[in-house]
């Protein structure tokens, strides 16, 4: 995506994978430093753990706590979090997010930035969570920047229809088998399902609710966005996203 990007607007970037030898994760933002790499993505397991290291945090990022974008600004390191971009334009494909309701699976990073997210974009949110003390602490966070967020545990959901149910928890379908992650009465043709997963990208959660007659949303979308949200960050320039699609199509042999 990054690449068929630059190509589209012919910057003379390049973007290639780097991985964190021995963990080193000072060593490889020194490297970053001492290189002049104008950008680095950043996935997990250091999302949290490279927050200590820079000299700055986008405001985004601080409020979601976590980064996955650092962009080189003449030396000094700063911190972003393009993933509740993603979240929020992925969604709005699909639905106009102002006044909708929205359950959101899952308390961990991705949930946090799209928890944050729905509430900038005025949705009304419902957390649930496998583990229900995280989804407590989420909704604490949110009060404390001023969102008012209901929570339930993951096996709590049968009373609710909301406008958009979205996914973001890690669950694999090896974890939970034949189950739905959520109760089937809530797909119909109304809601709109949308899987930030990515790896496949047909989960069985999309599956359910393309055979209810729901409008899907599968994670290629949120992909794409956060990535053309990056891209901006490190160009200056505005994302030709119709190139970057085109390259996530292939790749996803869409
Ligand atoms: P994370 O911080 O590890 O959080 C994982 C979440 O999944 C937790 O809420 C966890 O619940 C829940 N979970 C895990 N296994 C489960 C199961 N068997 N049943 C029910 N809940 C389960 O992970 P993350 O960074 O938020 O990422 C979540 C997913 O989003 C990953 O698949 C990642 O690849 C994807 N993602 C996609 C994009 C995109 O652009 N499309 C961007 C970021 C992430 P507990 O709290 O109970 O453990």
């Amino acid at each position: 995506m990054h690449r068929a990007g630059y190509e589209a607007i012919g910057a003379s970037f390049v973007y290639v994978p780097f991985a964190v030898t021995g963990a080193d994760l000072p060593g490889a933002l020194a490297g970053m430093r001492a290189l002049g790499i104008r950008g680095l993505g950043v996935s997990m397991p250091f999302k949290l753990s490279v927050i200590p290291l820079l000299d700055h945090l986008d405001p985004v990022a601080r409020r979601i706590g976590a980064v996955n974008t650092i962009v080189n600004d003449d030396g000094q390191l700063v911190g972003h979090n393009t993933d509740a971009w993603g979240a929020a334009h992925a969604l709005s494909e699909a639905l106009e997010l102002e006044g909708k309701s929205v359950v959101v699976l899952g308390a961990g990073g991705a949930a946090r930035a799209a928890v944050f997210a729905f509430c900038e974009a005025k949705m009304r949110v419902h957390l649930a969570n496998r583990t229900l003390e995280k989804a407590r602490e989420l909704a604490r966070a949110a009060a404390r920047e001023g969102f008012s967020i209901t929570v339930s545990n993951l096996g709590d959901l049968a009373s609710h229809r909301p406008d958009a149910i979205v996914n973001c928890t890690s669950a694999t379908m090896d974890e939970y088998g034949a189950e739905s992650l959520v109760p089937e009465p809530m797909l119909s043709p109304g809601v709109v399902v949308m899987d930030i997963v990515y790896k496949p990208i047909h989960t069985r959660l999309l599956g359910l609710a393309e055979r209810a007659g729901a409008r899907t949303v599968h994670g290629g979308r949120m992909l794409l966005h956060q990535a053309g949200r990056q891209f901006e960050l490190y160009t200056g320039r505005a994302a030709p996203l119709d190139a970057m699609d085109a390259a996530l199509q292939r790749a996803i042999g869409q």
